[in-house]
């Protein structure tokens, strides 16, 4: 019988947080999942992960529970002329099953492609990219739940997902996801209205295909994104503020070029994070180990073997300053453990 044992996380984090913990435990079956359920009562505190590319690290990993979920596989659960019902493993990688889909011809989950991380971590913030939202082809969450000491099937509307949050994230770790429900097109409906793809297929939209947008998709974020393996990160480190429209418009008149889309139309918009922290003269700049990224001032980088409180210290000095500056307070979008 496998027990829970030391491990250091580095290669289990994105960001490549040097710390341990005593008590690591994958779940790759439901054997190991028993197991779990029966010791997870001695512990306080229990951190599920999965590809570890949305946390940051602290010392409270040391004691906690860690659980690595691997399970795999992918079964069909209905099928029909336009849709598809699918059921795949937590473990599973993510852009993999984009890549999956994508050739057995189920479509719409294109514009998410190359997202680092898990399927089971994909629920949890409700990934969105080049927009589109996970929760627009999710149909179900299946998941342990460490606090009632059950089963339980959530439907898509009753996971409370909004853009980068979920029941998931709001209350962190007390499900452990095991496997996710997809409900994905047979016939295809493009989702080209984000500028950055706009700009690359006007010239051919009379003979798009899924796959094209997939590869439009993958080269834009190739160009602007650092790679986790040689520059530790966490994608974007703040949410997109959500204003409404009179804070907008006072907003407006202090700073003219501001960039925001819709969000609800006519009633609230997204304000670029990106651009706060731009004006407010941050790009680049360096605090100990951790620094702004260079292309793209949404993203902090591990640059020397930073820790959690490394990372932090920078955060909230941008969080100050831009407050300080535009009176918009910027939320953190990975997870702090
Ligand atoms: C370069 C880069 C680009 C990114 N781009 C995007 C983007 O475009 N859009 C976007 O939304 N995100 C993006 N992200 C963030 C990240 O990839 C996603 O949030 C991803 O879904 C996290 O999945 P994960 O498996 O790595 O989760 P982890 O980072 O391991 O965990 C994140 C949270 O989910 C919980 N969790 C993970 N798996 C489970 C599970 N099975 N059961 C219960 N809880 C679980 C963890 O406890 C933690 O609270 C990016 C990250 C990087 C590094």
């Amino acid at each position: 019988m496998k027990k829970p044992c030391h491990q250091n996380l580095k290669k289990f984090n994105t960001f490549g947080i040097d710390i341990y913990t005593k008590n690591f435990f994958r779940v790759s079956n439901y054997s190991d999942l028993e197991y779990l359920i029966d010791i997870s009562k001695n512990y306080s505190k229990i951190f599920v992960i999965g590809g570890g590319s949305n946390v940051i690290l602290s010392s409270n990993i040391i004691d906690a529970l860690v659980v690595k979920i691997d399970i795999l596989g992918i079964n069909i659960i209905s099928n029909d002329s336009n849709h598809i019902l699918i059921d795949v493993g937590a473990g599973e990688s993510w852009h993999d099953i984009v890549v999956f889909c994508l050739s057995r011809g189920w479509y719409g989950l294109e514009n998410l492609a190359l997202i680092p991380g898990t399927v089971g971590g994909a629920p949890v913030q409700n990934i969105g990219a080049y927009g589109l939202e996970f929760s627009e082809y999710c149909h179900s969450v299946f998941a342990w739940s460490f606090k009632n000491n059950c089963f339980i099937e959530i439907k898509a509307q009753d996971c409370l997902f909004s853009y980068r949050e979920s029941i998931f994230k709001k209350n962190n770790n007390d499900y452990l996801i095991l496997s996710v429900r997809l409900l994905l097109d047979k016939i295809w409906t493009p989702r080209i209205g984000y500028h950055d793809i706009k700009k690359q297929i006007t010239n051919c939209v009379a003979k798009l295909t899924p796959t094209h947008v997939f590869d439009v998709v993958c080269s834009a974020r190739r160009s602007k994104l650092p790679d986790v393996k040689a520059l530790g990160n966490v994608g974007s480190f703040f949410k997109n503020p959500i204003l409404e429209i009179p804070e907008l418009e006072y907003l407006k008149l202090l700073f003219p070029n501001i960039v925001f889309w819709n969000h609800i139309p006519g009633v609230s918009f997204k304000i670029s994070a990106g651009w706060l922290i731009n004006i407010c003269g941050w790009k680049g700049r360096i605090i100990g180990p951790v620094a702004v990224y260079k292309k793209q001032s949404l993203i902090l980088v591990n640059i020397n073997n930073a820790n959690a409180s490394d990372v932090l210290v920078l955060a909230h000095a941008i969080q100050e300053d831009v407050c300080c500056k535009t009176g918009i307070s910027l939320e953190i979008e990975p997870v702090i453990f």
